[in-house]
């Protein structure tokens, strides 16, 4: 047998046996919860000695409470935790984080057997059923109950997830198999790194009472106590961290200001707004995604490398949040049509033979067709196959910004052109031509390739813009496509009777003015690449187009966090969200996400190796050499 996880980013899925009905892991030999009634003892072990039903009533405005968990397995400690935060979380815009790794995930299928145990958590189980990530490693970030839940669900070693995760927890549910079934799992070292993850008043509770487990927990700093365990159970252990005086307060901004309302903006904002934050969003348009966000479509693209690196990890990430991002606009601005990554060329086709070589990936995500099949998918006749990404599609971007923007939380100033940011009494003050200062605790820049001049530092960044023209072809010259197609250009399906292709990729060119030749190059390279595209008795027209600018970044990564100097030192208050490059749709929601994790304070949903990829710092020219 090929043993498909240990090519990335495959994980291993568990193996489930089923007995009477009830879930067991072949590989441990264990069960996944009490066979006398697995959701009374979650709510007995896990949620009553963490005292959570109480502690979820008093969680501040604008502030998270975080749960952290040794394996996911089923979900139904964290169905059980998420349907008493909604029982008794205040009315506040406050979140529950739920932080789980695990280390053989189940499949879609094994995970809708398991829970269709408990019909009383059946609208719960849908919506974590609608948005289980596919079974690849790492971190996924899983935005729910509008936005009110927040899931980072960790594939892979509990030891890498809390190496790799920044999260301090409020509450641990120390699950996992017994462990003498499971010993990896409760190493020493193990419970030092839980210690790492966890403040003063930090409570844990599991259901085992091994002396040695409890003896490890209490030389970390925790107070444990036995008390009787659940069902068969004898005993159980609980504790916390003993509280001491003088806790740093959590950051927690009053008020954000974010400049620029493209895509990366509006979701920002959006995002914040759900976290119970109000948002002052700032354009010197007229309206949300008028500038490079305002193409009539755009794709949800991105290239997967060959090498399973950061750079295809982030990719690969970026995907499948914006896929669950952007759920809510299916059918009105997301259409997931599909998306062919055309083998267009005997470059591509190379490239594409190793990358299947070297990965497997999930079907959800991508799989291999040849051009009958290709065809058949895309709906137009093609004389090459390529990747299929079923779950990809596009947008009409600048409705997806505009709906966004429209939030009670969210203050829009458009027509509003910041001049200049400055730094007074902790606070940022922002000038403009018309209109009095914004004054905020916080500003993000997210103002695409104009960003640069917002900077409030000295020295020189390492940002270029690169135009980018965009062609609308009539429906009636070509045999349209009903899906994506990618390759050395991109083409949309018909939409409003026209197909959008581009984009051309214009170093040292600012004419914001569409061109002929733009619109000629364009066609003529989707002609190379789509040869029996354009219906023969197509008679030419002028063709319209648009013109926008992209930011990107020397090393073609996008740029996400706070803002840091040349010499290292983080400019309090001030965020970059910005270097999205032509990848713009694909990227801004999963790095929105992330900087408004990192805003406040709550658990990241990116690894550190991933946020470490997206530094500002790296921009600074005079810091990286
Ligand atoms: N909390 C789960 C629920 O609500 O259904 C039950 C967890 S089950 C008892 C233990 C889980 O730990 C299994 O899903 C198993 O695959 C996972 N696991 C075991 N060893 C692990 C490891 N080293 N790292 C991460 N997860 C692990």
């Amino acid at each position: 047998m090929t043993d498909s996880s240990v090519y990335p980013p495959a994980i291993e899925p568990a193996e489930l046996i089923w007995r009477d009905g009830q879930p067991e892991s072949a590989r441990f030999g264990d069960v996944y919860f009490s066979r006398d009634n697995g959701l009374e003892e979650t709510r007995y072990v896990f949620l009553n000695h963490n005292a959570l039903p109480d502690r979820f009533k008093g969680v501040p405005r604008r502030g998270a409470f975080v749960i952290a968990e040794t394996g996911f397995g089923t979900g139904l400690n964290f169905l059980a935790a998420w349907q008493a935060w909604r029982a008794n979380r205040p009315d506040n815009g406050s979140v529950l984080h739920f932080v789980s790794a695990e280390r053989y995930p189940l499949t879609p299928d094994d995970l809708k057997r398991a829970l269709d145990l408990w019909p009383e958590l059946a609208p719960l189980a849908a919506e974590l059923l609608a948005s289980y990530p596919p079974l690849v490693r790492g971190t996924h970030r899983l935005v729910l109950d509008e936005g009110r839940v927040r899931l980072t669900l960790y594939f892979g070693d509990v030891l890498d997830a809390w190496r790799d995760l920044s999260f301090i927890a409020d509450a641990w549910f120390l699950d996992g198999f017994a462990p003498a079934l499971n010993p990896d799992m409760w190493l020493d070292h193990a419970i030092a790194l839980i210690r790492g993850h966890s403040k003063p008043g930090t409570t844990l509770a599991t259901f085992t009472a091994v002396g040695r487990i409890r003896r490890a927990l209490e030389s970390e700093g925790f107070e444990m106590r036995k008390t009787p365990g659940y069902g068969r159970k004898r005993d159980m252990i609980a504790g916390a961290l003993p509280v001491s005086a003088g806790n740093p307060a959590p950051i927690r901004p009053e008020s954000v200001a974010i400049i620029g309302a493209g895509i990366a903006g509006t979701l920002l904002a959006r995002n914040l707004a759900s976290r119970g934050i109000a948002v002052t969003l700032i354009d010197a348009e007229e309206n949300a995604g008028a500038a490079a966000s305002g193409n009539l479509q755009g794709a949800t693209y991105v290239k997967l490398g060959v090498e399973f690196n950061t750079q295809t990890e982030l990719a690969l990430s970026a995907l499948t949040f914006s896929q669950r991002a952007y759920e809510p606009y299916r059918g009105r601005y997301w259409h997931p049509t599909g998306l062919l990554q055309l083998a267009w060329n005997a470059q591509e086709q190379d490239r594409q033979a190793r990358f299947l070589e070297r990965n497997r990936y999930p079907e959800q995500v991508l799989f291999p067709v040849d051009a009958s099949t290709a065809s058949t998918l895309a709906g137009t006749p093609l004389t090459a196959g390529g990747l299929w990404f079923p779950n990809n599609g596009w947008l009409s971007p600048a409705e997806v910004c505009r709906d966004l923007a429209r939030h009670p939380l969210i203050d829009g100033r458009f027509s509003t052109r910041v001049e200049r940011l400055m730094p007074c009494n902790g606070k940022w003050h922002l000038s403009s031509c018309n209109g009095a200062d914004i004054i905020v605790d916080s500003v993000v820049l997210a103002a695409g390739h104009k960003t640069p001049e917002l900077i409030p530092l000295r020295g020189e960044y390492r940002f270029k813009p690169i135009r980018g023209q965009v062609t609308q072809i009539p429906e009636a010259a070509i045999r349209p496509p009903k899906a994506v197609i990618c390759g050395q250009k991109y083409l949309n399906p018909c939409h409003n009777g026209v197909a959008v292709t581009g984009a051309t990729f214009d170093l040292h060119n600012n004419d914001p003015c569409v061109t002929e030749r733009g619109n000629a190059e364009n066609v003529d390279q989707l002609r190379a690449m789509l040869p029996a595209l354009f219906r023969e008795d197509e008679h030419p027209v002028e063709l319209e187009g648009r013109v926008g600018f992209r930011c990107t970044t020397h090393d073609y990564q996008p740029v996400a966090g706070m803002m840091e100097d040349c010499n290292g030192h983080a400019l309090e208050g001030v965020y970059l969200l910005t270097g999205l490059g032509s990848k713009g749709l694909t990227y801004a929601p999963l790095l929105a996400e992330y900087v408004a994790d990192t805003l406040t304070g709550q658990p990241a949903c990116l690894s550190a190796t991933l946020a470490r990829s997206v530094r500002p710092d790296r921009m600074c020219r005079s810091r990286s050499g």
